[in-house]
């Protein structure tokens, strides 16, 4: 490959809204036969809303939002975000303060407010703190998550409070990219820290068969390294923190330009648009610009 051809091929990238680290990058694109994707931010549009609050018997629903409201809004990830803005948006109050937050990563979140220990996150979450499951909460966030949505539980001082339901969108642009994906010849994998039944939900919606779900984001990458161990050429396409290792681990790391700083230091090419089409695009220009300059 001569250097000018592969410049050629980095200048029409821009125009398609791709930004390649530098030339070289391309030449990894001609082994790629696998690409992973991981779903909230990247197969989805990752604006989760909170659409449902349901609480235990004798719990006022006010308190919980409040409290998982408040706690929730000392987080970044994306369900966090939309349990804040539901618990604002529906008291309208401002949340009280939170002490010694934690973030308990592929899990959810703990801390004080108004006193007391609260807990937003997963039922493996709870597990930790050793809060006994309940029936109902238990059928409220299997309903939900049957129906692709994500569910997370409320506990403070002990006890579960309540279930929390978050709705995320797949992306209109996902599925067209997915077919494209496999037309170059590419077996799409959602990867994802979420459950499997909303993960399978989405990769159904979007035409992706296999799914790695229930992740920890520090076994992202390992999962990658697995399958280049079974031979597989791996592009990961990925937007959070919690992707940057899988994408520096990738043959072909590609960045959501929505994405955050982490995820796009890590890759080779960033998707400025956010648009999943483009790593079909960035794929097929760069195959094309390869095979015109053998
Ligand atoms: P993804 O791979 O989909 O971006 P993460 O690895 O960030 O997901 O999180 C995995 C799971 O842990 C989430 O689906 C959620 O159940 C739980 N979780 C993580 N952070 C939070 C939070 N701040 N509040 C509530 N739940 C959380
Ligand atoms: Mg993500």
């Amino acid at each position: 490959a001569t250097p000018t051809a592969l410049l050629v091929g980095t200048g029409r990238g821009a125009q398609l809204g791709i930004l390649i680290k530098g030339p070289e990058v391309l030449e990894s694109t001609r082994r790629i036969d696998t690409i992973v994707l991981d779903k909230t931010g990247t197969v989805t549009t990752g604006k989760m809303t909170l659409i449902d609050v349901v609480s235990v018997p004798g719990q006022d629903r006010a308190e919980l939002l409040r409290l998982a409201g408040a706690l929730e809004d000392a987080s970044e990830h994306p369900i966090a975000q939309a349990v804040a803005k539901g618990a604002v948006d529906e008291l309208d109050i401002v949340l009280p303060e939170v002490d010694d937050f934690r973030n308990v990563e592929g899990k959810g979140v703990t801390g004080i407010v108004e006193g007391r220990s609260v807990l937003v996150g997963r039922r493996t979450l709870l597990d930790d703190w050793a809060i006994a499951p309940d029936p109902d909460m238990e059928r409220a966030q299997n309903t939900a998550e049957d129906q692709g949505k994500t569910a997370v539980l409320v506990a403070w001082d002990g006890r579960l409070r309540g279930v929390l339901v978050i709705a995320d969108r797949v992306k209109p642009t996902s599925a067209e990219a997915i077919r494209q994906f496999r037309e170059l010849g590419l077996e799409p994998i959602l990867l994802t820290g979420d459950n499997t039944t909303v993960a399978q939900r989405i990769a159904a919606e979007v035409g992706i068969e296999r799914v790695i779900a229930e992740v920890m984001p520090s076994d992202k990458a390992d999962v990658i390294v697995r399958l280049q161990s079974e031979g597989k050429s791996v592009a990961m396409v990925g937007d959070g923190v919690n992707d940057a290792a899988a994408l520096a681990q990738a043959d072909l790391g590609l960045a959501m330009g929505t994405g955050t700083d982490a995820a796009i230091e890590a890759s080779d090419l960033t998707l400025v648009r956010g648009d999943l089409r483009s790593a079909a695009d960035a794929i097929r220009l760069s195959r094309r610009t390869l095979g015109t300059i053998k």
